[in-house]
């Protein structure tokens, strides 16, 4: 030894943890084991902040949250074979929805392979499905080329998530420190515009709608793209409608949000220009009957594979949300135009908005027991703050809630998605939650989820309690899978067998206590029944800054929601 460290060495995981952290990496979910235990270590040695969850589906959608939250990739860690396995879920959930999100696995031994060695899986391979990159580094030396990669993979493009396979003899294997080369930090994505002709056929597009209207999607979100489509909405007065997750962009409240008047608004559009959001079910495919079988696509987007999907677009503007959104309001700042606001299609949004308005408040107003969803949302509205993330999930309880619970900010809502993942939820409230402490202290984080929904991912409660993050967790409870039975019921059920032969598929435990899971780990738990609990209730746990809570909301096992225009419009998506 020379004295000069030319003889140091270094682990694996070490080289691992720094070749993260070199990459700007912050934050790591995961649950530790043979053999990643080490690399969990080495990562909060260095500052990244590790998470321990108590299931790595859950460990995953956490990480990919915060990919969209901050634009840069969570980590998810997980351990080999079922771990990984397990992780799955998370890696497709993220992949559909365009996050980013690196998953690091650890895997059997290398010299092992096809032995049936312990937790032995085609890793690599498995991932390649859920991921828009999969590899295994050949050596230690090579794994911060390979993490700058993945993470660089993850973010630039269409954002996704990456796989990286870690073999477990690499975790403790000593490499010299001088053999490891780091590599500097990649660049933030570089910033596509569109071709300035076809920016021009837009704008021109545009100014000859007669009903036109702008889509906003999750996409937009992503890109950070709210100001620039504030302006063009508001200086050319035209009509806009945000995607699930695409809420907030502009606020809910905004005077030219048609929300409420969604089916319509899609149905008889001419022009639609969309920002970042896919022709897929969510947008039921941009198909007739529910649009017109002549309605002008524009389509924004930065991939060029997505454009062209399910209709032929008027006019494709492939390039980044936030700078082609500036080309558009160039064309229109050197020739100003203003959708009318006294339109017939304005006054036929606007009445459509106020009737469907209307019936929605009434629902909410019954004042029978057990309560109905929209009684319950709005009675949570009412004291919701504006700069809260809302979280939510389930099929009732996320379609209707997302109608009523108003988002005011960008980025501030996270739900099932465009894969419809059950179970998110409680993993996105904590990443959102540990995201704010770091960024935003003081915002508040509200799961709003169904009963079935809680039930994926409902020991993550103990990871909520375990770092004290003051999540405010809403089970809207109706004993069921979209229904349930109420108590009587039940027991009616089990005079004729029990339940393993009768119980109904959709049903789940009537009056089950799921504030119990809450308070078994210290946080606070309510049973509600009554809108008046569910206040109390609601202004206590927002109150408490110091401590999570959960709000069990028995509402009626039958509730559905209000009549739609369309029969099929009874599921999912409204
Ligand atoms: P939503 O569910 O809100 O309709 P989608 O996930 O279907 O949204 O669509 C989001 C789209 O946004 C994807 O097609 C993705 O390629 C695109 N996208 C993501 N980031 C950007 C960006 N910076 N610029 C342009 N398009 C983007
Ligand atoms: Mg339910």
């Amino acid at each position: 030894n020379l004295g000069d460290g030319s003889e140091e060495q270094v682990s694996g995981a070490a080289v691992l943890a720094q070749a993260l952290k070199a990459q700007d990496v912050q934050y790591m979910f995961g649950i530790v084991g043979i053999p990643v235990t080490e690399i969990a270590v080495a990562a909060q040695q260095l500052g990244i902040r590790y998470v321990g969850m108590r299931n790595e589906q859950a460990a995953c959608y956490a990480a990919s949250a915060v990919g969209y939250l901050t634009g840069r990739p969570g980590v998810c860690l997980v351990v080999s074979g079922p771990g990984l396995v397990h992780a799955l879920g998370g890696m497709a959930n993220a992949n559909m929805n365009c996050w980013p999100l690196i998953v690091i696995g650890g895997s059997s031994e290398r010299g092992q392979e096809t032995m049936g060695a312990f937790q032995e899986f085609p890793q690599v391979e498995a991932c390649r499905l859920y991921s828009k990159f999969s590899v295994r580094p050949s050596s230690i030396e090579a794994i911060p080329s390979v993490i700058e990669k993945a993470v660089r993979s993850s973010i630039y493009g269409r954002p996704g998530a990456c796989y990286i396979d870690i073999p477990a003899d690499f975790v403790n294997l000593q490499v010299n420190v001088n053999s490891i080369k780091y590599v500097e930090c990649c660049m933030p994505p570089p910033v596509s515009m569109a071709e300035t002709s076809a920016v021009q056929m837009a704008a021109s597009v545009i100014r000859n709608a007669k009903q036109p209207l702008l889509i906003i999607g999750k996409g937009a979100a992503y890109a950070h793209a709210e100001e620039g489509i504030r302006k063009l909405v508001e200086q050319c007065k035209l009509p806009f409608l945000p995607t699930p997750m695409g809420k907030g962009v502009l606020p809910d409240n905004h005077p030219n949000c048609v929300a409420a008047a969604r089916s319509r608004a899609l149905q008889f559009a001419d022009v639609i220009v969309l920002f970042g959001a896919r022709l897929n079910w969510i947008l039921h495919f941009g198909l007739p009957p529910r649009y017109q079988p002549d309605v002008k696509f524009i389509q924004i987007d930065i991939c060029a594979e997505e454009l062209g999907n399910n209709v032929r677009p008027a006019v494709t503007l492939l390039g980044d949300i936030n700078a082609v959104t500036k080309q558009l309001l160039e064309q229109f700042d050197k020739a100003p135009w203003q959708y009318p606001p006294g339109s017939k299609w304005w006054n036929t949004l606007r009445e459509k908005m106020k009737s469907n308005e209307a019936a929605s408040k009434e629902l909410a107003s019954k004042k029978s027991l057990p309560m109905n969803y929209y009684t319950v949302f709005y009675h949570v509205q009412e004291q919701l703050p504006k700069d809260c993330m809302v979280v939510s999930e389930g099929a009732n309880t996320m379609d209707i809630g997302r109608t009523v619970l108003q988002n005011y900010l960008p980025r501030h809502r996270l739900d099932a998605g465009t894969f419809g993942t059950m179970g998110v939820g409680l993993g996105f409230a904590i990443a959102a939650a540990i995201v704010a402490k770091d960024r935003n202290p003081g915002q508040r984080v509200i799961c709003v989820e169904g009963d079935s929904a809680f039930g994926f991912s409902g020991m993550e409660v103990e990871t909520i309690c375990r770092y004290n993050l003051p999540i405010v967790l809403l089970v809207v409870n109706n004993n069921g899978i979209y229904q349930g039975f109420d108590t009587d019921s039940w027991k009616e059920m089990l005079k004729f067998g029990d339940a393993t032969a009768m119980a109904p598929p959709m049903c789940l435990l009537p009056n089950a206590h799921y504030e119990q899971v809450m308070t078994a780990f210290g946080g606070n738990g309510y049973f509600v029944q009554t809108p008046g609990e569910l206040q109390e209730s609601l202004r206590k746990s927002l109150a408490d800054r110091t401590k999570p809570s959960l709000i069990n909301i028995m509402i009626e096992p039958q509730s559905m929601r209000k009549a739609q225009d369309f029969h099929w419009l009874t599921r999912s998506n409204m």
